[in-house]
């Protein structure tokens, strides 16, 4: 249900990066912890996610962990496996769960890949399956070969995250572009393939469109995959920044005004707020056809919000130079 940006820096070079237009190198204090824990416990959470930019980077990185585990949170750290080695080390004493954002090869320079390497070497002999692989797509034609020569040599847990990688609202990341969609709709499918093959059962983060698969993909992948093949959780998700404010999925933090955390905030009249806020949009789609569509809203969220938005702002800028 919740978010929490620990920090808003990072030693990554992701394309896509979802949190792009929030690293304004900020980290939280300490000091928060306390209020976070219990507005936590008062949600009944069990998990505290723990994202950044890099979390590990936090210079009260593990303290941070230590809180929560005592608190009976389990920490679910969001990483991009680029930690120093001293972190490295602790981690594989704590009890955590880790989901982890790998790239294709080019995205790294050689030092940061031999990095990753050794790191995730060492993550897989030590924490094991309590480590997730993810990838996100985000262009035609990236070299998947290295994220299966990944999953090869590690011993990760059997799911694989894959993502489609969505706009922030200001268009500042590198994005799956509508017109590429069907073309990694077929690199997913085959993505898919090699994986299952290798024993790993894919599982699919938000945004994900069931029409990006034709009929014969969908029917041979969908037993396949865990969970369902298009959600979403725009405004279920509240994302909590370092300092304390709160919005809505990272890519549409900049749609909405931010709201301050505070013993009193009731998530529930945060969540009413927000779901009417973007209903005139949930309503849309993110294509024309999907308002007409019967998967609609069934079995099909019509992807990703922050896209819905962009691609309805694109058609409003084309109508205008149209009209001019
Ligand atoms: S807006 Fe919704 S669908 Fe898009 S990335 Fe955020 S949670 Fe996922
Ligand atoms: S709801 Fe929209 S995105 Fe989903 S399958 Fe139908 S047309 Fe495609």
């Amino acid at each position: 249900m919740f978010s929490l940006l620990v920090n808003t820096y990072c030693n990554g070079a992701c394309p896509y990066c979802f949190a792009k237009s929030s690293m304004n190198g900020k980290q939280l204090d300490l000091s928060n912890l306390d209020l976070l824990v219990r507005v936590y416990k008062k949600y009944n959470q069990k998990v505290a996610g723990v994202f950044g930019g890099e979390p590990t980077l936090h210079p009260d990185f593990l303290d941070i962990i230590q809180k929560f585990s005592q608190n009976e949170l389990l920490p679910v750290v969001y990483s991009n496996a680029l930690m120093e080695a001293e972190i490295l080390a602790e981690l594989a004493k704590t009890e955590i769960r880790m989901v982890l954002n790998i790239n294709t090869r080019d995205v790294y320079s050689n030092e940061k890949y031999e990095l990753l390497l050794k790191n995730l070497h060492v993550l897989s002999q030590t924490l094991g399956r309590k480590v997730r692989i993810g990838v996100n797509f985000y262009k035609p034609g990236q070299d998947i070969e290295s994220i299966l020569d990944i999953l090869k040599t590690t011993n990760f847990d059997y799911h694989v995250r894959i993502g489609l990688a969505s706009p922030i609202l200001d268009e500042t990341n590198s994005y799956a572009r509508e017109e590429d969609i069907p073309q990694l709709g077929y690199e997913i499918y085959e993505f898919i393939k090699k994986i299952l093959a290798r024993g790993y059962i894919p599982f699919f983060d938000c945004g994900i469109r069931l029409c990006m698969f034709n009929e014969s993909q969908l029917e041979d992948i969908r037993y396949d995959i865990a969970g369902s093949i298009s959600h979403s959780a725009c405004y279920r998700m509240f994302t909590i920044f370092p300092d304390l404010t709160i919005s809505p999925c990272i890519t549409l933090a900049d749609y909405i005004k931010k709201l301050n955390l505070e013993e009193t905030t009731n998530f529930k009249k945060i969540y009413q707020f927000y779901e009417s806020t973007f209903a005139k949009y949930t309503a849309l789609g993110n294509l024309e056809k999907c308002r007409k569509c019967h998967y609609f809203q069934k079995i099909c969220t019509g992807g990703c919000l922050s896209r819905t938005i962009i691609n309805h702002r694109h058609v409003e800028v084309q109508e205008e130079f149209d009209f001019g």
